[in-house]
């Protein structure tokens, strides 16, 4: 069989630990033997960011700008303990947050479902999408505990030095207060990023706020999203059969505990960050879990939603067996090689990433899965497997799945 072409290059970005080994044998054993790989490599392994003073973070970075795909690999965010571990000179910054910020964009977070693993609701029979607003509120927040007597005001100084206040509270007693911002140009690009997204999975796409208490605040997020619907958005969606639907976000919430899911959620900041551990545990586990950054340019950057999994890595150093789950991984690949093909229009590359999905799959079904999902699983004849022997089990229906076109 003739491997397939790539027409550009895909941006690869390597990682750390025990995703980096996995990240070697997915393509040697899955991939290789059936794509003539074309990629950029950056090793945003945490030696090469040392060696280059994380300069390959931006470089891959720009990199996905200029291609418009990325598939990247877990890194290490370095704490304390891994300054003297990796000889760091510099507490270098999480990759994923300097990736985020240049390209400006949202996170989309799916479930991949499988049978024998039962969501907790077990009305949720489609996978609920999470996209999070990644920019201010209470993560670029200023915060102070005061005390009683005094008063608290919003201020405002333009740009001509024109001062607008407004009283906040008057405190007998001892208090708190907190200010909070967000940007129209941010919130537009959360909503363009999550407009595009419902288009290209042709999924409903569900927004809520707390508009009645926050008429100014929340607010503006809502008609930000009614105006770009409005002026954007409103034709595309009916032509490809989808709705914009807004909300209350306590009405939000209930509705989604009685749905059965096949949706995008867009989240604010907070509701994003504590609704997709809901969704996510609700669901399974983060190993079970496809997660995709998304510019408001239209550049897509594909990764895992799990960490470098350390523990697996050490004992694996060790010479020890481990059971890693490489399918959030390996979802990584597929969506973005999937991408690649659309963007190229090369439909052998699209379909072998719906078969790398699809065998994916079909080998957790058949039983054959890694000690995380072995624990959670309901079927009966379910056989726990190594890392490499998971990945090779998969490569068996892959490889009957390819010779069938
Ligand atoms: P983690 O790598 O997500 O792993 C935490 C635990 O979750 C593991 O010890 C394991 O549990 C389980 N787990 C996670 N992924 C698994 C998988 N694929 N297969 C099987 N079990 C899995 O989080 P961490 O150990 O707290 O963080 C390690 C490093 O990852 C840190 O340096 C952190 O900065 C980094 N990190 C990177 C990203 C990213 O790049 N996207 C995200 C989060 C964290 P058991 O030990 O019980 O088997
Ligand atoms: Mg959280």
């Amino acid at each position: 069989m003739d491997k397939i072409k790539m027409t550009t290059p895909l941006v690869e970005m390597d990682g750390d630990e025990m995703t980096r080994i996995l990240w070697q044998w997915i393509k040697d054993i899955l991939i290789l033997p059936y794509v003539d790989l074309n990629t950029e490599y950056y090793d945003l392994g945490l030696n090469h960011r040392e060696e280059t003073k994380d300069q390959v973070t931006f470089d891959s970075a720009e990199a996905t700008k200029k291609y418009g795909v990325a598939v990247k690999c877990a890194t290490i965010t370095p704490n304390a303990a891994r300054m003297p571990e990796y000889h760091l000179s510099e507490m270098w910054k999480s990759p994923n947050g300097t990736i985020r910020a240049i390209l400006d964009g949202t996170v989309f977070r799916t479930p991949i479902l499988v049978k024998g693993i039962t969501p907790y609701i077990p009305t949720w029979t489609k996978p609920i999408t999470i996209a999070r607003h990644a920019y201010g509120d209470v993560y670029k927040n200023t915060e102070m505990q005061v005390s009683a007597g005094g008063k608290a005001e919003l201020v405002y100084t333009d740009k001509d030095g024109k001062e607008t206040r407004q009283l906040i509270h008057e405190f007998t007693g001892n208090g708190i207060i907190q200010g909070l911002h967000n940007r129209d140009d941010s919130i537009a690009g959360f909503a363009r990023a999550c407009f595009n997204y419902a288009l290209d999975l042709k999924q409903d796409l569900w927004f809520a706020t707390k508009d009645t208490i926050s008429k100014k605040y929340d607010h503006r997020f809502k008609d930000i999203f009614a105006e770009i619907f409005e002026s954007e958005y409103k034709e595309k969606f009916a032509a490809a059969g989808i709705e914009y639907f807004y909300t209350l976000i306590d009405d939000a919430v209930a509705r989604v505990i009685r749905s059965n899911g096949g949706y995008i959620w867009a989240c604010k900041n907070y509701d994003g960050d504590v609704m997709s551990d809901m969704v996510s545990t609700a669901y399974g586990s983060l190993a079970m879990m496809t997660s995709v950054l998304v510019s408001p340019t239209g550049v897509y950057e594909y990764e895992a939603a799990h960490g470098t999994v350390q523990r697996h890595y050490y004992k694996h150093l060790k010479g020890e067996e481990t059971s890693t789950n490489s399918v959030a991984t390996i979802f990584a690949w597929s969506g973005a090689l999937r991408k690649r093909g659309e963007l190229d229009q090369i439909p052998e590359l699209m379909h072998y990433a719906d078969m790398l999905e699809k065998a994916t799959i079909q080998t957790i079904e058949d039983g054959v899965m890694t000690g995380d999902l072995y624990l959670l699983s309901s079927l009966e004849n379910k056989r726990k497997v190594n890392s490499r022997e998971f990945l090779e089990e998969i490569n068996t229906r892959l490889s009957a799945l390819m010779q069938l076109k």
